[in-house]
């Protein structure tokens, strides 16, 4: 069942994704090259508690991590650790959930740790124009779910990308997976239709090669099978009267 989310679950909404905006504001000049995974989740999880959340991946499904962080051929459900240190080059999705007064924000950036290949730099931000070309058609109310995964998947393989199978986006409310889960390939025309009130977390992740991944023997890390680069973007959004407001993102930086 799609949770319609009441006026005032929809302000909780955006308080929480809020902070969830505010990590990654911080991430975009902290992240360099000799930082471990570590540091980088100690500072997401500091920004996280320090207004008054709590980093939402913390021991659910016992994950170990404060946040999830994945490099280069990782695709997601990377754990932090102080032996994991970031080289120049690199690329790091970062995958942050707030969770404030019971609501959840939900949502990733892949950064570049210095200076990266252009391969790198143009799947990324293949990977980013995605979310934004396949919300800014289909992301309002009357629209089918379906819709925004075709057109997730129509623009990446059509940039000589593959799309990753085994893991989704979904809805987010008090819960951090809820229905309906939102593939990124599908079919248009097909799935339940949007409505205002919906919270959605979309989350294209792209591989450079082909989408066959392998989960690590932590049991948690998922990386592509031919070792060749993945990228991950993700908001949480609400469908609105008239379109969709993105929940994870300060004003400033919203280009859609
Ligand atoms: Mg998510």
């Amino acid at each position: 069942m799609i949770v319609i989310k009441t006026p005032r679950e929809q302000d909780l909404m955006r308080k929480a994704g809020h902070i969830v905006a505010l990590v990654f504001k911080e991430l975009k000049d902290y992240i360099k090259p000799g930082l471990s995974t570590l540091d980088v989740a100690n500072m997401c999880e500091k920004i996280i508690r320090s207004n008054g959340a709590y980093p939402t991946f913390l021991g659910m499904y016992d994950f170990p991590g404060s946040v999830c962080i994945s490099v280069n051929e990782e695709v997601v459900h990377g754990i932090p650790s102080k032996h994991r240190i970031l080289r120049e080059g690199d690329i790091v999705s970062v995958d942050v959930g707030a969770t404030l007064n019971g609501y959840i924000g939900d949502a990733c950036r892949t950064y570049f740790v210095g200076t990266v290949t252009e391969n790198a730099r143009r799947l990324v931000t293949v990977t980013e124009e995605s979310f934004w070309d396949a919300v800014n058609k289909f992301a309002h109310p009357g629209a089918r779910l379906g819709d925004i995964s075709h057109a997730i998947q129509e623009y990446c393989e059509s940039r000589g990308y593959s799309i990753i199978r085994e893991y989704t986006g979904h809805g987010v409310g008090s819960k951090l997976h809820e229905d309906p889960y939102i593939p990124n390939y599908g079919e248009s025309g097909t799935g339940p239709v949007l409505k205002e009130g919906m919270c959605l977390a979309i989350e294209p992740m792209v591989a450079e090669g082909h989408h066959a991944i392998r989960v690590g023997k932590d049991g948690w890390v998922a990386r592509m099978k031919d070792g060749k680069l993945s990228s991950h973007y993700e908001n949480s959004i609400l469908i609105t009267k008239d379109g969709y407001e993105v929940l994870t993102m300060l004003k400033e930086d919203h280009h859609g």
